[in-house]
């Protein structure tokens, strides 16, 4: 059982504290308390956990500062939608707001190679009006042999340059603790010039003790990628292990599905599922094209078959993308063959755009539809 307090309530307060008297006094039933400060008010839910079915919705609901109390029947507690449709389905951070309703291109180097392939880079970002990108400093590696990440020591050109080209949030993938330790000490030491989203990788999807630490922090938002051998109700799972820790702040990502019916694709594209994750839960959702796709193919109408599927997983409502771009792919440390190049930038923004706008009226047209049909909805 969720109770939604009134916005602004604060946990000192009187009403606050006669509610806690109150949970206190029922048996069996520990409670949690979950604040979100937004721009404009404080958002302040109260998770109710263990035996509620004997507990009255009627007498929460009248207790001081309940604004709505919600009868949690899914799984997906904390980010589950629960039939309630007033819950908040975004984050800002940063300056930026992250929601089902918004779409953020994250274009940037898998690898982060040299200061001047990520300046070549965050420039051209910046000429498009980009806020965001995508930079790897630690890279999780098949072979132990492969270049894993240079790590550490090219955290603060890379913070300095984003902070430089008017970047606010850089996609970051971590594989340990420590990485994040190494994020926040490497943003004080540049004086926050930008902002992280902390990326967890589809090999780490279900490490529990990552994602706990995770989201035992609140000060990073985190990119939580689908895992890619696992259900989808495990990997949602795995987001909700970082939403019961406090952070709420995860966007949940696709990235295809390790299987040889994806060939030749490097992954079978999953983004059919973009709508699923928008319905069951209330993250915004991420595509990765680059991952899923693997390579820079094209079809004979001559667009790369990552431009395909990620006009796919846009025309279904996708609120991310995550995409590889090099500004010398035959360079790149990782994952070059799958690198589009900066030239190739302001064509795929436009063709997002285009898919977009696509989404945008085939939702302007069912929402039509329903209001013609009230009794079908
Ligand atoms: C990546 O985004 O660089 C990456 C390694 O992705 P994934 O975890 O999806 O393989
Ligand atoms: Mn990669």
């Amino acid at each position: 059982m969720i109770l939604i307090l009134s916005p602004d309530t604060r946990t000192d307060s009187e009403e606050f504290r006669q509610l806690e008297v109150y949970l206190d006094r029922i048996p069996n039933v520990r409670h949690r308390i979950h604040q979100e400060t937004g721009e404009q008010q404080l958002l302040t839910e109260v998770y109710l956990i263990g035996d509620t079915a004997s507990v009255s919705v009627e007498d929460i609901s009248n207790l001081p500062a309940v604004e709505r109390v919600v009868r949690i029947s899914e799984e997906y507690r904390v980010l589950g939608r629960h039939k309630d449709g007033n819950r908040p389905t975004w984050f800002d951070y940063n300056g930026v707001r992250f929601g089902q309703d918004t779409l953020h291109v994250f274009a940037g180097l898998c690898a982060v190679n040299t200061p001047e392939h990520v300046e070549l880079m965050m420039q051209a970002l910046q000429q498009q009006g980009q806020v965001c990108t995508r930079m790897g400093a630690y890279k999780p590696r098949t072979s132990p042999y492969s270049f894993q990440g240079h790590g550490k020591s090219c955290l603060p050109y890379v913070f300095e340059l984003a902070g430089k080209y008017g970047i606010k949030v850089v996609a970051m993938e971590v594989t340990h603790e420590a990485h994040v330790v190494e994020i926040r000490e490497a943003l004080e030491q540049t004086g926050h010039p930008t902002g992280i989203m902390l990326q967890i990788g589809t090999r780490n999807t279900q490490n529990f003790e990552l994602l706990k630490y995770v989201g035992r922090q609140r000060e990073y938002p985190v990119l939580l990628k689908r895992g890619f051998g696992i259900t989808l109700e495990e990997s949602l799972n795995a987001a909700e292990y970082l939403a019961s820790e406090g952070n709420r702040k995860v966007v949940f990502g696709l990235r295809g599905m390790k299987t040889n019916m994806g060939d030749p694709h490097r992954n079978l594209v999953d983004f059919a599922h973009v709508p699923v994750v928008r319905r069951l839960t209330r993250m915004p959702v991420c595509i990765d094209p680059s991952h899923s796709v693997g390579t820079r193919d094209q079809a004979p109408d001559g667009l790369l078959d990552v431009m395909h599927v990620t006009a796919q997983g846009v025309i279904a409502g996708a609120n991310m993308i995550l995409v590889d771009f090099h500004p010398d792919p035959a360079k790149a440390l990782v994952d070059g063959p799958q690198a589009l190049t900066l030239e190739e930038l302001p064509y795929f923004l436009e063709d997002v755009r285009v898919a977009r706008e696509a989404y945008e009226k085939r939702q302007q047209l069912a929402m039509q539809y329903h209001r013609e049909r009230p009794l079908s909805v």
